[in-house]
Order: C-alpha cells, then sequence, then structure tokens
C-alpha cells in the first residue's frame, strides 16, 4: 500500500461531513477536495489506497437526476465512457451505484480545464495550439470510430493534465451512432453548436464535432469566440449565416483551416481525414498521432505482465487478476491494473504511447497490426514533409515504419549513439529512447558532392531530425527517424549514411 502524504494538503475542510459519508461506500479510495461543478454532478478528488494513484470521483446525486430527468443521459455517459481507451480522453475506472448517488471513478486531470487556460493566456501561439488542437483532434476521430460523437464539445469538457497533454471529458451528450441513423437530439452549449444542431435539423454526428473543435480552434489562435452575442437570436443568426472574422495575426494556413471547419454546410465541412492532411495541421506530426490507435477491444485484450505483477504484489490473486481482465469485469484487480497501466504509460505519453500500436501478429520479422493502405495512406498522404524510412516484408503484404531490430534496447541505442558519433552528430536526450539530433553539413570534407549536393550549398544545411525506439514485440524494436527541419534530399543521404554506420546497407 502506498500512501501520498501530499495528497491530504488537498482535503478540503468544507467537505467533512460529505466526505465521511462518501468513506463509507467507498472504502478503497480516500476522498479529498472538490474538482468542479458541472450541470447536476461534483467532482471530488480521490486516492486510491492500494495503488496509491490520484482519481476524479464524479457523484450524481439520484434524486436530483431523476428530478431532472436526465437519468438516460447519465447511463449513457457511464456505458460511453467504459468503451473508451485513448491517452486524450478521460478513463474511467469504475462506478459504484448506491440507493442515493452513482460514483463514476475517473483519472484524475490537474491543470483544469482549457477554458480557463485560454481566458488566463489570452489567444495562444500557433505552435502550442497546434499541439492541443491535434491531441483533440485524435481524441475525437478514436470517439468517432468507435461511432461516438461527443456533442458538447467545449473548452470547460476539455482538460489539461501537468505536462499540458489533453483529456476531454463528459460524455453525457454523446450518443452511439448507428450508421445511416441520424441523431436528432438538439443539444450542446450555443456558441459551440453547429448551425445544423440550432435550426434543429436532422444530423448525422461526427460534422458536428468537427464545427465545435473549429470553434475552439478559433478561440485557441484568437482568445475570443468566433460567434458571440448576449442576445440568443442574434448569436443563433450569425452560426446559422457563419458570421465572424479572422483576424490578421492567423497564418496563411490556419486562415485556411478554420473556414473550412466553420462551413455552414455540413455536407461541405472538412472531414477528419482531410484536416490530418492539412498543412497547419500535420506540420511535424508526432509520430505517436500519424496512426490511429488500436480499437478497444484491441486494448483490452492486451496484458502487461509487469503490471499484472505490481498488481499481484499488491495482495491480489493473478489467477483473478487475469480472468477479470480478459472478461472485462469490473472489480478491485482491473481498477488497480488500470491505474497502475495508465500511470505507468503517463510517464511516456505522448511519445511512446505510439508502441502500443503495435502487436505481434505473426512470425515474420515485420509486423504490424495496421493494414497496408492506411500505413501507406500516412506515409504519402497525411505526413507531406515528412521522410520515414520503410520496410515491406514478402509474405504477407504488410508494411512497417522504420528500422526493425531484435534485442536489447539500451544495446540498439548505443549502436545508434556510436553511428552519430562517426556522422558528426549533435543529439540532445528526450527519453531513454528518444533524441532530439542536429547535423551541419560539412562541405570542406565532402568528396562525393553530387548535383543535388551543389544546388544544396546555396539552401541551409542544417538538418535536425528524431529517433524514437518503439517495442513491437518481444524483444523486437522499431527506430523510427523522422525529418523536423532542412532539406529532404540531404536528410535522405544523411539517412544512407546512417544506415551504412549500422551496417544495414
Ligand atoms: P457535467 O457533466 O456536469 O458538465 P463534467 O464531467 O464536465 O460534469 O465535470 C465538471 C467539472 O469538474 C469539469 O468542468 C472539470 O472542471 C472538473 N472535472 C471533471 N472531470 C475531472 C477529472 N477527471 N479531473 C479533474 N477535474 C475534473
Ligand atoms: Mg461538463
Amino acid at each position: 500500500m502506498f500512501l501520498d502524504c501530499s495528497f491530504y494538503s488537498e482535503m478540503d475542510g468544507s467537505s467533512e461531513k460529505t466526505t465521511s459519508k462518501i468513506v463509507s461506500v467507498l472504502p478503497n479510495y480516500r476522498i479529498g477536495k472538490t474538482l468542479g461543478y458541472g450541470s447536476f454532478a461534483k467532482v471530488k478528488l480521490a486516492l486510491h489506497v492500494a495503488t496509491g494513484h490520484k482519481v476524479a470521483i464524479k457523484i450524481l446525486n439520484r434524486s436530483k437526476i431523476k428530478t431532472m430527468g436526465i437519468e438516460t443521459k447519465v447511463q449513457r455517459e457511464i456505458k460511453i465512457l467504459r468503451l473508451l481507451m485513448h491517452p486524450h480522453i478521460i478513463r474511467q475506472y469504475e462506478v459504484i451505484e448506491t440507493p442515493d448517488n452513482i460514483y463514476v471513478v475517473m483519472g484524475y486531470v490537474k491543470s483544469g480545464e482549457l477554458f480557463d487556460y485560454i481566458v488566463e493566456k489570452g489567444r495562444i501561439q500557433e505552435d502550442e495550439a497546434r499541439h492541443l488542437f491535434r491531441q483533440i483532434i485524435s481524441g475525437v476521430e478514436y470517439c468517432h470510430r468507435n461511432r461516438i460523437v461527443h456533442r458538447d464539445l467545449k473548452p470547460e469538457n476539455v482538460l489539461l493534465d501537468s505536462k499540458c497533454n489533453i483529456k476531454i471529458v463528459d460524455f453525457g451528450l454523446s450518443n452511439v451512432m448507428h450508421d445511416g441513423h441520424f441523431l436528432k437530439t438538439s443539444c450542446g452549449s450555443p456558441n459551440y453548436a453547429a448551425p445544423e444542431v440550432i435550426s434543429g435539423r436532422p444530423y448525422s454526428g461526427p460534422e458536428v464535432d468537427i464545427w465545435s473543435c473549429g470553434v475552439i480552434l478559433y478561440a485557441l489562435l484568437c482568445g475570443t469566440l468566433p460567434f458571440d452575442d448576449e442576445n440568443i437570436p442574434i448569436l443563433f443568426d450569425k452560426i446559422k449565416k457563419g458570421m465572424y472574422a479572422l483576424p490578421d495575426h492567423l497564418s496563411y494556413a490556419a486562415r485556411d483551416l478554420i473556414p473550412r471547419m466553420l462551413m455552414v454546410d455540413p455536407l461541405m465541412r472538412i472531414t477528419i481525414p482531410e484536416i490530418r492532411q492539412h498543412p497547419w495541421f500535420n506540420n511535424h506530426l508526432p509520430p505517436y498521432l500519424a496512426i490511429p490507435p488500436l480499437d478497444t477491444r484491441e486494448q483490452a485484450n492486451k496484458i502487461e505482465e509487469e503490471i499484472v505483477q505490481k498488481v499481484v504484489n499488491i495482495g491480489l490473486d493473478r489467477n483473478q487478476v487475469v480472468e477479470s481482465l480478459l472478461n472485462r469485469i469490473q472489480n478491485e484487480a482491473t481498477v488497480s491494473y488500470y491505474l497502475l497501466l495508465d500511470n505507468r504509460n503517463r510517464k511516456c505519453v505522448p511519445s511512446d504511447y505510439f508502441q502500443t500500436k503495435f502487436k505481434k501478429k505473426s512470425d515474420g520479422l515485420f509486423n504490424s497490426t495496421i493494414p497496408v493502405q492506411e500505413i501507406v495512406s500516412h506515409v504519402g498522404r497525411s505526413i507531406p514533409g515528412l521522410t520515414r524510412l520503410r520496410s515491406r516484408i514478402k509474405d504477407d503484404k504488410t508494411w512497417t515504419l522504420g528500422l526493425q531490430s531484435r534485442g536489447n534496447p539500451c544495446e540498439i541505442m548505443s549502436e545508434v549513439f556510436k553511428a552519430l558519433q562517426n556522422l558528426k552528430v549533435c543529439w540532445k536526450k528526450i527519453g531513454h529512447y528518444n533524441i532530439k539530433c542536429r547535423w551541419v553539413r560539412s562541405f570542406a570534407n565532402d568528396k562525393n558532392q553530387t548535383i543535388v549536393d551543389e544546388c544544396a550549398m546555396i539552401l541551409p544545411t542544417i538538418i535536425k531530425f528524431e529517433f524514437q525506439l518503439y517495442k513491437v514485440g518481444e524483444n523486437k524494436y522499431l527506430l523510427d527517424i523522422q525529418r523536423v527541419d532542412g532539406p529532404q534530399f540531404i536528410f535522405l543521404d544523411l539517412c544512407v549514411a546512417f544506415l551504412t554506420e549500422l551496417g544495414v546497407l
């Protein structure tokens, strides 16, 4: 049992009465301060005693829910959250029901709402806005893939963790999409709602989230809302006509993307695959956001021995842990497992999260869970300007990105460092398996200059690139190289030199 003493300083006196009431029904948690209030719920900080990890507990009062006639909304939120496993979507660990309340135990997000962040900072610089926006889009894309539309996306429902990473919360208004069926409920917050929503027209789903994301993007880049008015009919009129101003300080690419997202006709509105191809979005796209994550079932079936062992160390039975995980049962074993897993992953998100997307498929040397079309589309269309080394396997027509290797990751990295040293590349370690590199071409020593090289002499000759090592299977690792800056041909030359150093070529 690990207890974090600092947690107790986060208890608030005002909550004592409620706290003692909660303690009796939630013996596995220590209850702390109130984190926020929503339209019908209170969210409290708590500590999961067995693992020592912090959680947020949403407390829904049953009689209030009944009076407000929102039982279906609540049941829907709970069901939806249970399905989702994504680095930018809040995790739900368990639901405890009593005759008075429903307690929804979720991951704790430390730094508060994106709304407060925007209010505090005013408009946000494009690079930072891009970082936040991309994470929102990747979470929303994941929901849509699981046929879930959020329908209430706004900066109050987008939280920031201690590393300024996004977690989307409050799926209360979402609905599971069924192909060909329209969602007929008009809902959401007026400033963020799409024209078809406020007009009460039937809408199919994903495009209403795209509109809301467009409003969020505008708010991030401009520090104000595109559509605002104290008078609701005037506000609705502005939304329906798509009337808003684009400030001059926006870059050319941002000025192009926002109107595509705030397109009044939902059929003309940009889609997520198109957003992914947009130059504003995919400028230096981090690898873990370049490829869609595993679907929920695949993730649930992936059991990590290291984490199982930690749960066993807490005092739980191994067979019970594994069986509960496989059958997706909610109990102390699975809650502990997922809390430990997520807190371990959080240390390496975002970049290392990517490794969970790969898993063993056959005994071939190169394996990937992602179908050929998707990889090709990511490499060829979604990530222009980003060069990856690709390898092809002969037998099952599947592609993999990067350089695959067997053996010890420390040894692989030391080979990489040796090769970089020989090539006079400077590097900075970002993590154990993630490095940023800078290489300055020295023409004086280069005897093999080609015509391309001569052209390059008048271009900048500094190449910036990144390495990331991913685990793709038992003792199998994948080295991904990504160009960040500098001429592409010279970077390719450098890759060839690097592969030669490693003895691959
Ligand atoms: P509602 O459905 O009533 O709007 P929310 O789920 O949006 O409730 O939660 C209300 C507020 O509580 C949020 O806006 C946020 O400030 C805070 N909150 C919610 N979930 C968390 C969490 N997991 N970690 C930290 N704060 C949270
Ligand atoms: Mg909310």
